[in-house]
């Protein structure tokens, strides 16, 4: 630094301090603490309050996406009964960072349930410690609890990128460690205080995908069906189900919820709009495909081109599902037909005539 602006820097402060001090005492400005240098790495981590009852509790993760919001859990309580709504990421700065904030805030509350909304490592991977943390029961739908509890070597939605991959077999190996105390078909329900909670099965983001609606107060814990920022990801068949993930947005319409807690990013207020957002995003996908096809586009590849012409490497194998899950929708609407060619790495298709 300049000696010239040091000074006047000096200048500055030494103007300033009167009014520094009278904020400091007003309790208007709080020193920030100094950076330590050797300090062990703490992940970020955020906790917003939305109403007496509802908490949001996110632990920043590095993970596939920079701008993508990472996994909320949910802290969803009445009197001193409390549940959570999804478990988060089950690293060790992870679970480290959200056993401080439970012992710090939350001490006096009795966790009685650890709902999960799907098997997805993000929302799942958590579950194995914060339930002998909290002494809390897991459960999720009977057949997302199937998947959970089958191992799987890939994850289709990942990048091919090092460090991401180690972390992804962590989370993958607590995922399938998760015991599972009890299963919530579609209607069943769980108490939370006076609170009745109840699963509701949607279908699409995965098989299993179970939302939870709170009777009393309107409230629905979305998981990946809506989220807070952007659209969520629906992969091909058998993972995702394009045509059953529209269905279960209907259904989640007509419960005409109050609040959506979503599995990531801020809860959304206006619940019709959004849902509204969401079908009207996937009809235009369709018609951009069928618009593309007939314009004599053959393979899946040349549409992931042509509608995500910019994204980055890593992504490109989540984008192709994305297009392969409108595709099999469309093949289930009797609308085109798909080819699996050079071993079923790309899908030829055709409008059905
Ligand atoms: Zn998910």
């Amino acid at each position: 630094m300049s000696n010239l602006r040091r000074s006047a820097r000096r200048t500055l402060r030494r103007w300033t301090r009167p009014v520094r001090r009278e904020l400091r005492r007003r309790g208007l400005l709080v020193a920030r603490p100094k950076r330590e240098e050797h300090a062990e790495e703490r992940v970020e981590s955020r906790a917003n309050r939305i109403d007496e009852r509802l908490l949001q509790h996110v632990v920043v993760v590095r993970q596939f996406s920079r701008t993508f919001p990472t996994s909320n859990v949910w802290v969803l309580q009445d009197r001193s009964d409390a549940a959570l709504v999804d478990a988060g990421f089950g690293d060790e700065q992870s679970i480290a960072e959200r056993r401080r904030f439970f012992e710090r805030e939350l001490s006096h509350l009795r966790f009685r349930h650890i709902l999960l909304t799907h098997h997805h490592f993000d929302h799942s991977s958590g579950g194995r410690r914060l339930r002998e943390l909290l002494r809390a029961e897991t459960a999720i739908n009977p057949i997302d609890e199937t998947i959970l509890h089958t191992p799987s070597g890939s994850n289709e939605d990942l990048p091919d990128e090092a460090e991401i991959s180690e972390r992804a077999r962590v989370w993958r190996e607590e995922a399938l460690a998760t015991p599972i105390d009890r299963t919530l078909a579609d209607g069943e329900i769980v108490r939370v205080g006076g609170l009745t909670v109840r699963a509701v099965h949607t279908p699409g983001h995965t098989a299993g995908h179970n939302c939870y609606f709170v009777e009393e107060t309107g409230v629905l814990f979305t998981g990946d069906n809506v989220l807070g920022i952007g659209t969520s990801a629906i992969g091909p068949p058998p993972a995702g189900d394009m045509q059953a993930y529209l269905d279960s947005l209907l259904r989640m319409r007509h419960l005409e919820a109050t609040l959506f807690a979503p599995g990531h990013g801020p809860v959304v207020r206006a619940t019709a709009a959004k849902i509204k957002e969401l079908v009207d995003h996937r009809a235009v996908r369709d018609r951009q495909i069928i618009d593309l096809i007939d314009r004599g586009y053959e393979y899946d590849r040349q549409i992931r081109r042509a509608l995500y012409p910019e994204i980055q490497k890593g992504l490109r194998r989540a984008a192709r599902g994305q297009i392969r899950a409108h595709l099999a929708r469309l093949v289930g609407q009797g609308m085109v037909q798909v080819e699996e060619v050079e071993g079923g790495k790309t899908w030829r298709v055709a409008l059905t005539r």
